[in-house]
Order: C-alpha cells, then sequence, then structure tokens
C-alpha cells in the first residue's frame, strides 16, 4: 500500500493531487509528500478566494502534517501565484492551510485536541514540537470556534472574577449557566465596570435584553453594570460568592487571633485548624471530626466566627423570600453583636445587598445552583494546568478552549 493511499483516504483535496513520497534522513526523521495541482485547474486567489489566471510559480514550500508513526510528515508544495483582476498579483489559496501558517490546518486542529487533554507543554514535548505551535493551534481553533459558535437562547449567565499572575491580577469571566447549556462565554481583562460594559457590547443589545437571571458576587463594579444593562433579570447574589465572603471574615479572625494567642505565650490551639473552620462539617475527615470538636470547646473568636458562619448555612435551605429575609436580619443583628469585626462587615454587607440576596429563592429553580462554583473550580484547574500564564492572551485562549464548549469543523476523518 502506498503512502498516498492513505493519504488520499484521510484527507482529499479534489484539485490537488499527492505525488512523490520521500523518506528523509536528518536530525528528525521524516516524510515529504509532494503535492501538485491538478493539470488544468485554475489557482485560487487568497484575497478574494475566486479563481484566476496563474501569473507565476514560488519555491517550494513545507506544511507540517500529522506525525505518522513517529515520523514527522511534510506536505511539499510549490504555490502559484494568481493575476486575479480584483486583488491583483495574490498567492494561491489551498485548502490545507490558512494564512501564513506553516502547520496544515489538519495538524493545527490535531495539536489544539491534544492541549486540551494535556498541558501546551506535554503536547509540544509528545509531538517534539514548539510550545509556540501549540500556542498557534489553540488560537487557531478558539478564533475558529469563536466565529462559529451558537449564542441563541442564553436566558441565564453566571459573572465571576479570577485571579491570576499569584492572584496579583484579575480577569473577569461570564459563563452561560442554563440547564441546557453550560459554558464559558467570555473572558475579560481586569474587573471594573469597563470589563463587564464589553461583555454587554459583545453579546448585543438583544441579546442582553433576553437575560432572564444574572449570578454574581457583591463587587460594585459588576452590580452597577448589570443593573444598568440588563434590569429585566432577576439579579442573584449566589451562595457560593457569599459563602466565599465568610471564608475569608473567618480566615481573617483567625490569623488575628492566632497572632494575638502567640503574643501572650498561650499554645497554639489553633494551628493547623484553617481546613477544620473551613470547611463545611460533613466534609471533615475522620481526624478532623475530633479536632473541631476539641477545638470549640475554647471560647476563641475563631470558633465564634466558625458557628456563625454555620448558622448562616440554614439561610440557603428557605423556600420562601419572606422567611428566608426574616432569617437573614435575626443573623446580622445578632453578628452585629458579636464584636468580631470581619463578620460584623460581612453582615452589614449582607444587609446592604438584602434585596438581591433574597433573589436567590426567586431564582433557585430556574438557574443550576452550583454552576458557577463549579466552573470556577474548573477555571482553577486549567490555570493551574498552564503553569502561570506568561501573558493574558494566553489566559483567555486556554480558558475558552478548555472551558468555552467551542465548535469544530466537521471533518470525515479524526486524527486524534
Ligand atoms: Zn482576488
Amino acid at each position: 500500500m502506498h503512502v498516498k493511499t492513505i493519504l488520499n483516504r484521510v484527507q482529499r483535496h479534489p484539485s490537488f493531487v499527492y505525488e512523490r513520497v520521500r523518506l528523509v534522513e536528518g536530525d528528525v526523521l521524516r516524510l515529504e509528500v509532494e503535492v501538485r495541482a491538478r493539470t488544468n485547474s485554475r489557482p485560487c486567489c487568497s484575497g478574494c478566494g475566486r479563481p484566476g489566471p496563474g501569473y507565476d510559480t514560488l519555491p517550494p514550500r513545507r506544511f507540517e502534517f500529522v506525525p505518522f508513526w513517529g515520523i514527522a510528515v511534510f506536505l511539499v508544495y510549490a504555490m502559484r501565484r494568481v493575476d486575479c483582476p480584483s486583488c491583483s498579483v495574490r498567492v494561491e489559496r489551498v485548502p490545507w492551510a490558512t494564512g501564513k501558517h506553516t502547520l496544515t490546518d489538519t495538524y493545527l486542529w490535531f495539536l489544539a485536541g491534544w492541549a486540551r487533554r494535556l498541558s501546551w507543554k506535554e503536547v509540544a514535548e509528545v509531538f517534539r514540537t514548539s510550545w509556540d505551535k501549540v500556542f498557534a493551534a489553540v488560537e487557531m481553533a478558539v478564533e475558529w470556534g469563536r466565529a462559529h459558535q451558537d449564542l441563541s437562547g442564553i436566558r441565564s449567565i453566571g459573572v465571576d472574577e479570577i485571579a491570576w499572575q499569584r492572584s496579583h491580577r484579575y480577569a473577569t469571566v461570564v459563563y452561560q449557566i442554563d440547564e441546557h447549556c453550560r459554558r464559558l462565554l467570555w473572558v475579560g481583562p481586569e474587573r471594573k465596570a469597563k470589563t463587564l460594559l464589553a461583555f454587554f457590547r459583545w453579546l448585543g443589545a438583544e441579546r442582553s435584553a433576553a437575560l432572564t437571571f444574572i449570578c454574581s458576587d457583591m463587587w460594585k463594579p459588576y452590580l452597577k453594570v448589570i443593573a444598568k444593562k440588563a434590569s429585566q433579570a432577576v439579579h442573584v447574589l449566589d451562595r457560593f460568592h457569599i459563602m466565599a465572603h465568610f471564608s475569608k471574615a473567618i480566615d481573617k479572625v483567625r490569623s488575628e487571633e492566632t497572632r494575638e494567642l502567640k503574643a501572650k505565650g498561650y499554645e497554639p490551639v489553633l494551628k493547623n485548624t484553617r481546613w477544620l473552620l473551613l470547611k463545611r462539617p460533613e466534609n471533615l475527615t475522620e481526624t478532623q471530626e475530633p479536632r473541631l470538636a476539641e477545638l470549640v470547646r475554647y471560647n476563641l473568636r475563631s470558633v465564634r466566627a466558625y458557628l456563625l458562619k454555620e448558622d448562616f448555612q440554614f439561610f440557603w435551605d428557605y423556600v420562601s423570600p419572606h422567611w428566608a429575609g426574616q432569617f437573614l436580619d435575626r443573623w446580622c443583628t445578632r453578628t452585629m453583636r458579636s464584636r468580631l469585626e470581619p463578620m460584623k462587615k460581612v453582615a452589614r454587607m449582607l444587609r446592604r445587598h438584602r434585596p438581591l440576596l433574597l433573589n436567590w429563592f426567586r431564582a433557585k429553580k430556574a438557574i443550576s445552583g452550583g454552576a458557577v462554583e463549579g466552573f470556577n473550580n474548573k477555571a482553577k484547574l486549567t490555570l493551574r494546568k498552564s503553569y502561570g500564564f506568561r501573558s493574558y492572551r494566553v489566559l483567555e485562549l486556554s480558558l475558552y478552549h478548555s472551558l468555552g464548549a467551542l465548535p469544530e469543523p466537521h471533518v470525515t476523518h479524526r486524527f486524534c
């Protein structure tokens, strides 16, 4: 069997013919497949796509194809130039590669597919290519996918922020959290009002007006923009974001108290208790459980903060916004008397956002509760997998690539 036969089976281009195949020894073993245009076929202009009269032929160029049995594969083709009536002299358009890429489209999609399963560095290593080429592959896949994605039927969205570059910088992410479709819709730099405004501009006025539910954090710039751009939607402060504020408050109480106890020379009872106080009781391990029980015996500020948080969890079980509101008010009053400044800060914040908070009960059945939290975890995982982003562009691309559920072109043969 000829290599040509296989190539014609997996990747056929009607106006072109695979010719001689050579095995070339070098630094890396490679297979070079000569490609020739069919006799009498006219080249297509890369500017407008229309066929035109040939002008001249350039020296042969190599286009990297999917490797085969550990052998690098190149298509070798001498590109023609077209004397196009509308674009003047242009290089021809070839069906296996786009623009100035030296990698064939098939190989780019192949690398991009693997970059969803492995880190970019690993993909480059496994396929003996460079990180930059993997980057180019993901960039191509994301751009194609974003240009071809279906944005109809978006009703519920969640707005979230993620920290990157060791938490010194932020990006805003917007997810679609409808029951029928959950995906990352949009990423923008920073977490300013203008960031979220850019999202609404991208979404368009019509689709923004069709939104029914929006989940977000209490971050002021977000609240402002959402009120302005999608006032018809029920704006929900969701559980995940609220509870994240509790965790921060407990952390603060705990670290202050630890320092204080240490300064006064007490035994370090709070050592390694961070997760005891942040986890839900049902998630504690067998060794953590008795430790928590022991800790609760001390009348520590950290423990009181923890108990206030655990008490607040009942809030989410309410069905009626009315009774949930009553519970919220009582909890806030009690917390304001607690003399735990970080917790009082949470209480004040909850009071300020009471109506939006109670919207949770109006939206409860319509939006999937843990969706934003789930995406937040996946986004963090993506960040970790890419070990510290060199640039915002890399962050953006890897998030779209792994969480965007972006479409891919239909192909007859899948290479991986
Ligand atoms: Zn043209």
